[in-house]
């Protein structure tokens, strides 16, 4: 196992996080030394400063440890436990304020760090309360060392630094809400382009008259299909059908019905083949229908029932004693063979199906 897989874990979800608890940690250590060498040159009380730093490895090891266990999945609704670790950040630097003497100055930079952290993926009413969290984690620091025990920090300069703090952080909390609006606004046009791109597809591939596949998908299937390796391959079948007399239809009883007949046309073929089998709107009144997988001899029968099917289905609901039925022409197309002269030989045995008197199927010349 890699080393990256070992302090990371497998997930790419679990690894983000888990690289935001370590990236935590390392401005963490790049503080405690800073903060050591105010220790080491007498500003910082070495005593304070180790339980401080015990304080957040522990914290921020657990953060990790949490991570790293997976057990951060079953906690609450954010699994990345960005508003507990940055609540923790800023109780770990608030105390640091507490201590850092004349040092005290540099770590509201850090405290608006730990804000910009979570700025990025809460939303704005969590970043505001983290602003506001921050302001109160720094006035407990001030008012300990105004008012309590110790050595106290001068009064004018607390108040300065708090005014700052206030206003730095009110700015940040502005840009929280409108890095969350701006947010809401691109899941809401990613969402509305993810509906369009489906609607697309759907428009792309299919009929919309009848839902079955048009002819461009047919197209496409048939090459991917003529591209299969020549041993592998099991028979292709396919066949043209088409409804007999139709213009008749659309003359008699107009346009309309026409359309209501293709339909419920597409409706009955649909309901009597396999998933496996495609059946596509190829032209007008005419349809192409792939069997992969299936034998010549199977694909007869199939074919049988479904001109059986239409041949007594009743389209009465659309005119009264309507019936419908169709010719088709079957071929087998040979393993590497062009699709296209499949389509054709199908279409010469077409031919000869409505030469022979319509509502029947005929089988071509190999
Ligand atoms: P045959 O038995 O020889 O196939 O005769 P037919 O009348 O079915 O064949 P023909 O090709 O002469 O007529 C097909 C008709 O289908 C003509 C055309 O107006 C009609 N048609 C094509 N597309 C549509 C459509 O989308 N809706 C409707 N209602 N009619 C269509
Ligand atoms: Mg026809
Ligand atoms: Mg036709």
């Amino acid at each position: 196992m890699s080393l990256s897989r070992l302090v990371l874990g497998e997930s790419p979800h679990q690894r983000v996080r888990a690289s935001q608890t370590l990236l935590a940690i390392g401005i963490f250590v790049l503080g405690a030394v800073a903060q050591g060498i105010g220790a080491a040159a007498g500003f910082i009380d070495p005593v304070a400063l180790a339980w401080l730093v015990a304080y957040t490895l522990l914290g921020s090891l657990g953060f990790y440890a949490l991570v790293r266990s997976g057990l951060n999945l079953h906690l609450g609704t954010d699994p990345s436990l960005t508003l507990p670790q940055a609540l923790f950040a800023i109780s770990s630097v608030s105390a640091s304020y507490a201590i850092a003497g004349p040092l005290r100055g540099a770590l509201l930079a850090l405290l608006l760090l730990v804000i910009l952290f979570g700025i990025f993926s809460l939303r704005p009413a969590q970043a505001r309360l983290l602003a506001a969290a921050g302001f109160a984690g720094l006035a407990a620091a001030v008012a300990w060392r105004t008012l309590g025990p110790g050595p106290r920090y001068p009064l004018l300069m607390e108040g300065l630094h708090l005014l700052l703090a206030a206003t730095v952080l009110s700015a940040t909390s502005v840009l929280a809400i409108r890095l969350g609006r701006m947010r809401a606004r691109l899941s809401a046009q990613k969402a509305d382009l993810t509906e369009a791109l489906q609607l697309n597809r759907e428009l792309a591939t299919r009929d919309m008259l009848t839902g079955l596949l048009n002819r461009r998908a047919m197209t496409e299937l048939l090459a991917q299909v003529a591209q299969r390796p020549p041993r592998s391959a099991g028979p292709l079948v396919l066949a043209l059908l088409d409804i007999d007399h139709f213009k008749r239809i659309n003359d008699r009883h107009g346009h309309q019905v026409g359309d209501a007949v293709l339909q419920r046309f597409a409706d009955l073929a649909r309901a009597e083949l396999r998933t496996s089998d495609a059946l596509a709107r190829w032209g007008g009144e005419e349809f192409l229908l792939l069997l992969p997988g299936t034998p010549l001899a199977a694909a007869e029968t199939v074919l049988a029932r479904l001109r059986e099917r239409i041949a007594g289905a009743d389209f009465g609901a659309i005119v009264p004693g309507l019936t419908v039925s169709f010719s088709a022409g079957v071929s087998l197309c040979a393993a590497g063979e062009d699709g296209d002269r499949a389509i054709e030989r199908a279409d010469q045995a077409l031919y000869r199906a409505k030469h022979a008197g319509r509502n029947r199927v005929e089988l071509a010349a190999a």
